[in-house]
This record gives C-alpha cells, structure tokens and sequence, in this order.
C-alpha cells in the first residue's frame, strides 16, 4: 500500500485512508501511476529531439 494516494470524493482531501477522514466518505484512487507515465513520455521526447538535432549536422 506503499505511495497509492486516495482522494475524497466529497471534499477533495487526500488520503491514505479509503474512507475520508474529515467527511467520512469513500475515498476514490488519485492515481499516481499518471505522474510516472508523464515522467516517461518527457524523457521520450527528450530523446527524440536530440537525435533530429543531430540529423541535421
Ligand atoms: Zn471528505
């Protein structure tokens, strides 16, 4: 259960908890597997342009 952020419906808290602990709603997964994907298609991209530049030469 390590790094899974859970946010709360209702009032938007961020929690580890799966129910809220101010409002005591069901908390929904924040998914912080987006962030590391995002991360991955930067370096990509990274990559990609330094090997146009270097086409180019
Ligand atoms: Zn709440």
């Amino acid at each position: 259960m390590k790094g899974i952020i859970r946010k709360c419906t209702k009032c938007g808290t961020y929690t580890l908890e799966s129910n809220c602990p101010k409002c005591g709603d069901p908390t929904r997964l924040a998914g912080p597997m987006k962030y590391s994907t995002n991360d991955r298609f930067q370096k990509f991209r990274l990559e990609e342009m330094e090997e146009e530049e270097d086409g180019e030469n």
